[in-house]
């Protein structure tokens, strides 16, 4: 990835109200349930709290900055980065992007706006374990899920007659990875739209739009906001009608963020850009570590070379995420492992500033042996990381 590739300049001036004398570039949360609303209602841009506040149309204008197609000039792999430039922010497809409390408040908008009985689903049998219990609720409102896994694009043999192909790449947590491109094209060709869960790449990761996709949707809890401290989640949609579906949702289920997540969310993509670029750096190098240990089997990283998704990632990602996954002898190899790590915590979720690294297995539900680990690399000194891990691995191996 290039260094100049403009992500940087997008991701600080991101949603930025103009410039205004003595304002803040940032303006702070609006705290309103309504606003005075003197007269007809038809057009007015805030009337009621539920439906919109102006904390998330400039968090919803920069997530849209950075989701749309072309934006920046930024160049796929391989292909001559263009520095990015002021004049690249403004260069974007228009596109509607709304926000949700959660990453599952955006999924699950999308799913149930488009959806209804009858239709056709295909969902990914490898994709985030939520999507089980959101699977049973489909089909008990009379919609056909179809799963496959994620890698080799198996997906492909599911479509006939889809209404909708709902697509993880890579998916949480066996980090494979699937040809976007190809997938929305088939899908496209049966009549059925497209939605990417984008959580693990982030828009800097991967623009699912610009790869063909009617909508892209992610947690921002994770890497997007990357604290740890704020749950967020959003859909962006390039199609006005698809995504009046998904507004009246948001509005009729109330799955909305709070000012204060919204802003700090905000807060946080100004650091989007150099935390993507150090974590994925960093995840490179632990995970070639791990590689080199006996101990360990099954390293994943789509960014690393020799990955069974890298030959694909490469095509469709220009960065590629923080998570590392392995997987450990046994469970009580994996959690004298974890016990014995001091920079990682041993808790789930990933994306955030400071190391995390769990038994996915502890959880039930994902199809993954007992000594599988994921690890989310955060933005400690890579050598300090890789030293801790192997002091872990030495100590975990001796009891
Ligand atoms: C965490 C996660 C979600 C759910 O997001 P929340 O913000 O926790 O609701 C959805 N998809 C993926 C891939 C995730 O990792």
């Amino acid at each position: 990835m290039g260094i100049s590739d403009g992500d940087g300049t997008r991701v600080v001036r991101a949603g930025l109200p103009e410039e205004e004398p003595y304002a803040p570039p940032l303006p702070g949360p609006v705290f309103a349930a309504h606003y005075h609303l003197p007269g007809d209602p038809a057009g007015a841009p805030y009337a009621y709290g539920r439906d919109a506040n102006p904390t998330w149309t400039a968090l919803e204008r920069a997530i849209g900055e950075l989701e749309a197609p072309d934006a920046g000039g930024a160049a796929a792999p391989g292909e001559p980065g263009e520095p990015g430039g002021p004049e690249g922010v403004e260069a974007v497809e228009a596109v509607e992007t709304l926000v949700f409390a959660s990453g599952m408040g955006a999924i699950s908008a999308v799913l149930f706006s488009q959806l209804k009985p009858g239709d056709i689903a295909v969902l990914p049998s490898d994709g985030y374990n939520l999507l089980v219990p959101v699977r049973e609720r489909l089909e008990s409102w009379g919609v056909e899920v179809r799963t496959a896994p994620t890698g080799g694009d198996a997906q492909l043999e599911a479509l006939a007659g889809a209404r909708l192909l709902w697509i993880e790449s890579p998916c949480n947590p066996g980090l494979d990875v699937c040809d976007i491109r190809r997938l929305t094209e088939a899908a496209h060709a049966q009549g059925a739209v497209v939605a990417v869960d984008n959580t693990l790449a982030t828009p800097l990761g991967q623009r699912p739009l610009e790869l063909g996709a009617d909508f892209s949707v992610a947690s921002g809890t994770k890497a997007l906001t990357g604290h740890g401290d704020v749950l967020l989640g959003y859909a962006v949609c390039r199609n006005a009608e698809l995504a009046a579906g998904v507004r009246l949702w948001r509005k009729t289920v109330g799955a909305i963020p709070g000012p204060m997540e919204a802003w700090l969310a905000h807060r946080s993509l100004a650091t989007l850009e150099v935390r993507t670029r150090r974590q994925a750096a960093s995840a490179l190098a632990v995970a070639e570590a791990l590689g080199a240990r006996a101990e360990v089997t099954d390293v994943r990283h789509p960014g690393a070379p020799g990955d069974p998704a890298y030959a694909q990632a490469v095509r469709q990602m220009r960065r590629f995420g923080c998570v590392v996954s392995f997987t450990l002898p046994d469970k009580a190899f994996a959690d004298r492992f974890l016990a014995a790590l001091r920079l990682v915590d041993d808790a789930t979720s990933f994306g955030g500033v400071r190391s995390t690294a769990e038994r996915r297995g502890r959880w039930g539900g994902d199809a993954v042996p007992e000594g599988f680990v994921r690890l989310s690399v955060g933005l400690e000194d890579s050598e300090d990381l890789v030293a801790d891990l192997a002091q872990a691995l030495d100590r975990a191996a001796e009891s």
